[in-house]
């Protein structure tokens, strides 16, 4: 791909964009809101909408929209358009400030999880101005945050935003403790890695699961799968490769740069992380960047599956999240240095960390659960369900020597020798060795590899915010206190790594002794969705959220309320899906091939009597067997799904949905794939796994 400088953040109105339309007062305030995250006086909104107008209207755009992201976990988007009235025969086009700053959609057909009376159907959009404003098509798209009437959020952004601010207000309390009065600001980083699949539209059509679904409901192992080890990092297809370079052209434009992209582990799969940015900006990047491979993969006669798990016995699609905190003056405070062991502010930062992601192992585990990742997690190709991390050896042994009093630890870095003198030796990076891990320390940051393919990350970086602000507000406090910082430094990482020492795992989290050592350390360990959900409301987190200003307990409850709905609705068109697909197509077409052979049995027979149907009677009387027995679970799970239907409690009906809905499903599936690999190609219904896989020549 050509890569014209000039293309990169074209479509993007940002801080470049915004020097050369804004006059200089304003631009530095709105840069103050931007960098610092100060308040910005609304007086300026005029100017900003007024040169934001004209740089999207100059750049093709007739429309604009309040860019938001409800709690269905996508984004929505209403259109008006700038023109405003006709004069003399010229439209007159317009944005004003207010219209920048506030949008009115009717929200009642989005979720509240009761929040919203339905008298109040109205719900406002606010600009975000820490998260640029872009082009999409021909309109101008304004990120924004998302409440209702009585001013609840019903949005992913506003409780992201609101633990960016917390975390800002403790780490800055805690360096005014260590006497850093130079740092005023701190920002968190986040570079989002997507999984994903493609598959061929013509194929994709003809499979009713995917469409209704995102997933398959059925279908028995292609023979050839992933065992090769041939699809990872391999030469990447002609129209694959087309695909993604009209991806990376796209996002260019609006100012995200993909950094790797790759193929994944199973046949169709593939990876595109983009290069890490500030975390709202980030979290509202890979919205985008969804959004965009859906519509891209279209023209390209693909459809882009996002689902994390969308083949049974594949390799599922995850997106770790990476994330890191710095200073305003530039340092990256997950740095460790040459010299960790000295690296106090390192460490304090370090032990922050461990302390937050200990102590809320359940919400990082809430954050998420989806019916869809539930497949994923802890299915030997993903993290556990189960919360540990992952420090490598270098850093094991500077928190062992802390913990031992010992006065001073060397780090020392591993080199690989090629055995060639003319390949270099290279630096062992002995911190991203384990891959099953969950949480794991990578150099300079944090990689939380759990978050599916499917979800936005906003979720887990308000969590990791949040729960680290608590860690720092705990560290605080301590320093205030402290007349010897250096000694109370030691002590605070100290105890942290004495306290904490059960959430730090090295060992392969893939397997199962590791379910029965982490029930040991009494680690938490919440394998499906409704089992994670219900510790949302667990009175320590509401206090959490509430003490921080991120959640109060009424939006927490509203949350799992709707995290509870997601599951059910979610399970519930499965159930329907399959039990439509059963009834219309798979039985029919096994009983049609039950005929056949009835038929050819019949006619072998009458030829000459003496000639064998044993292939025939064999798979005749099997096929029945089974036909009567898909018919049989067909009957009960629908019969099971208006009993879960009848249940008015949420909660309840998820773990009856959970418990016995999910096993009926699987047991419907087995009988119909055994089916399957008994029938002829053209008898069966609709196409194979292995159509499915190496569908994207
Ligand atoms: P992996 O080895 O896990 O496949 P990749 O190179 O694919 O790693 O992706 C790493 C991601 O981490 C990229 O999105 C990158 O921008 C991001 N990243 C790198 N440094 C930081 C940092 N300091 N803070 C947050 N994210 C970072
Ligand atoms: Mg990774």
């Amino acid at each position: 791909m050509k890569i014209v400088p000039e293309e990169f953040g074209k479509l993007v109105f940002n801080e470049n964009a915004m020097r050369k339309a804004l006059a200089k007062d304003v631009f530095e305030k709105l840069e103050q809101t931007i960098k610092n995250g100060e308040s910005l006086d609304s007086s300026l909104a005029n100017s900003v909408a007024e040169a934001m107008k004209d740089w999207a209207i100059a750049n093709g755009a007739t429309h604009y929209s309040h860019w938001f992201q409800p709690l269905t976990g996508i984004t929505a988007e209403k259109h008006e358009s700038f023109l405003t009235t006709v004069s003399s025969g010229s439209p007159i086009l317009e944005l004003s400030g207010k219209e920048l700053i506030k949008g009115e959609p009717d929200a009642s057909s989005f979720p509240s999880g009761g929040l919203r009376s339905t008298f109040e159907a109205r719900g406002y959009t606010a600009w975000d101005p820490t998260s640029f404003a872009f082009i999409k098509g021909n309109t101008l798209c304004i990120p924004t945050a998302f409440c209702s009437y009585g001013g609840h959020a019903l949005d992913k952004k506003t409780p992201l935003l609101r633990s960016i601010d917390a975390l800002n207000k403790e780490a800055l309390r805690l360096f005014k403790a260590l006497k850093m009065n130079d740092v005023k600001h701190i920002v968190t980083n986040v570079g989002p890695e997507q999984e994903y699949f493609l598959v061929d539209k013509g194929v994709f059509e003809k499979r009713l699961d995917l469409i209704l679904t995102g997933r398959t409901l059925f279908g028995a192992p292609s023979p050839r799968g992933q065992e090769l080890d041939d699809h990872y990092f391999g030469v990447i297809k002609p129209r694959v490769a087309s695909f993604m370079e009209e991806v990376d052209r796209e996002l260019w434009k609006l100012g995200i740069s993909a950094k790797t992209e790759h193929n994944e582990v199973a046949p169709s799969q593939h990876e595109l992380a983009t290069i890490y940015t500030t975390c709202n900006l980030a979290c509202d990047q890979n919205q985008l960047v969804m959004e965009m491979m859906t519509k891209i993969a279209d023209k390209h006669h693909f459809v882009i599956l996002f689902h994390e798990k969308p083949f049974e016995g594949v390799n599922g699609s995850g997106k770790h999240n990476n994330w890191s905190i710095s200073t305003d003056t530039g340092i990256n405070l997950l740095s460790p240095g040459d010299t960790p062991f000295k690296n106090q502010i390192f460490l304090l930062f370090l032990a922050a960390v461990i302390k937050a992601v200990d102590d809320y192992q359940d919400l990082l585990r809430i954050s998420v659960a989806s019916a869809s990742n539930d497949h994923r997690l802890g299915k030997n190709e993903a993290p556990p369900a189960i919360i540990s991390i992952f420090l490598g050896d270098d850093l094991t042994g500077v928190l062992k020597a802390i913990a031992n009093d010992d006065t001073d630890y060397e780090s020392h870095k591993e080199m690989i020798l090629l055995g060639s003198e003319v390949l270099p030796s290279l630096v062992k990076d002995n911190t991203d060795r384990n891959r099953t891990s969950p949480f794991a320390y990578t150099g300079n940051k944090f990689e939380f590899r759990m978050p599916g393919s499917n979800k936005g990350v906003s979720d887990a970086n308000t969590i990791l915010n949040t729960a680290v602000a608590e860690s720092l507000r705990t560290f605080a406090e301590l320093l205030e206190k402290s007349d010897d910082i250096d000694k109370t430094i030691h002590s605070i990482v100290k105890y942290t790594i004495k306290e904490h020492q059960k959430i730090l795992f090295s060992g392969n989290g893939y397997n199962d002794a590791w379910v029965e050592e982490a029930a040991k350390r009494g680690l938490c360990n919440f394998p499906t969705t409704p089992d994670a959900l219900v510790h949302m409301t667990d009175e320590k987190n509401i206090k959490l959220f509430e003490e921080h200003h991120v959640l109060t307990s009424e939006e927490l409850k509203a949350r799992q309320e709707i995290d509870y709905e997601n599951y059910v609705k979610t399970l519930e068109i499965e159930v329907k899906t399959m039990i439509h697909i059963a009834n219309r197509d798979i039985m029919p077409a096994i009983n049609k091939y039950i005929g056949k052979l009835a038929k050819n049995i019949e006619t072998v027979s009458a030829i000459d009597s003496s000639i064998s149907s044993s292939y025939q009677k064999k798979t005749l009387k099997k096929l029945s067997e089974n036909l009567a027995k898909i018919d049989e679970f067909t009957s009960e799970l629908e019969a099971k799904y208006f009993e879960a239907n009848k249940i008015s409690d949420i909660e309840k009906q998820a773990f009856f949905i959970k418990d016995t809905l999910l096993p009926l499903m699987a047991s419907l599936r087995k009988v119909i794939d055994e089916s399957e690999t008994m029938m002829p190609k053209n008898y069966w219904p609709m196409p194979t796994y292995e159509e499915l896989l190496f569908s994207e020549q």
